[in-house]
């Protein structure tokens, strides 16, 4: 997406509606410093903002989104545009999600072997051993769950049997069999149990 045009769009909307920055931000409960960053193009609204700014601009998403004024005939092509866009955004912005949280597993895994080693192997004191198990546990325990918790968050579960798509419980998630990020869940939708492919968009 052009944040430079869209910036300049909402500028252009904005004057239309004879608004300073400061009044368009108050109405929006943002500050205006947000506001003077979309029209610089330096960033654009987020999902919760966008609908009410298109209602005081008296645009619509897609308008706000193409940086134009949208006719009938350009309407449906640019809003097929601007959706598959957000999606290849989301994509890419789960992507990195997924890949914090192998490395995050990966991390928590080493260090659990290595704690584990030092305290079998290296240190002689039982006490110290001890507490090194507890450590090692303690943090794989964190790590793990950090890791669970992005996954659980980022994209979504599609059931094999009837293919809907959902974000599960963090819970269901932690407690579920799973090979890689395919895990054994039950379907909010169908209610069948079967393995859940990770998808990054819906
Ligand atoms: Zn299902």
């Amino acid at each position: 997406m052009d944040s430079l045009k869209i910036g300049k769009f909402i500028s252009k909307c904005r004057k239309d509606k004879n608004l300073t920055q400061e009044v368009l931000a108050e109405k929006l409960g943002i500050t205006d410093r947000a506001v003077s960053k979309w029209e610089r193009g330096l960033s654009l609204p987020d999902v919760s903002t966008m609908i009410p700014l298109c209602e005081i601009l008296d645009i619509n998403v897609n308008e706000l989104l193409s940086g134009e004024v949208l006719d009938t005939d350009n309407y449906k092509k640019l809003a097929e545009e601007n959706l598959l866009e957000m999606k290849k955004e989301e994509e890419t912005s789960n992507k990195k999600m997924i890949l914090y949280e192998y490395v995050i597993g990966f991390m928590a895994s080493i260090n659990f072997i290595v704690l584990i080693f030092v305290a079998s192997y290296v240190v002689d004191n039982t006490t110290v051993s001890i507490l090194l198990f507890i450590l090692a546990f303690i943090l794989l325990i964190i790590g793990i769950s950090f890791a669970l918790k992005i996954e659980t968050e980022t994209g979504y579960y599609e059931c094999s049997k009837c293919g809907h798509k959902y974000v599960p419980k963090y819970k269901d998630v932690y407690f579920a069999m799973h090979i890689g990020t395919t895990r054994y869940l039950k379907c909010p939708n169908c209610s069948k149990k079967s393995w859940q492919k990770k998808t990054l968009t819906k």
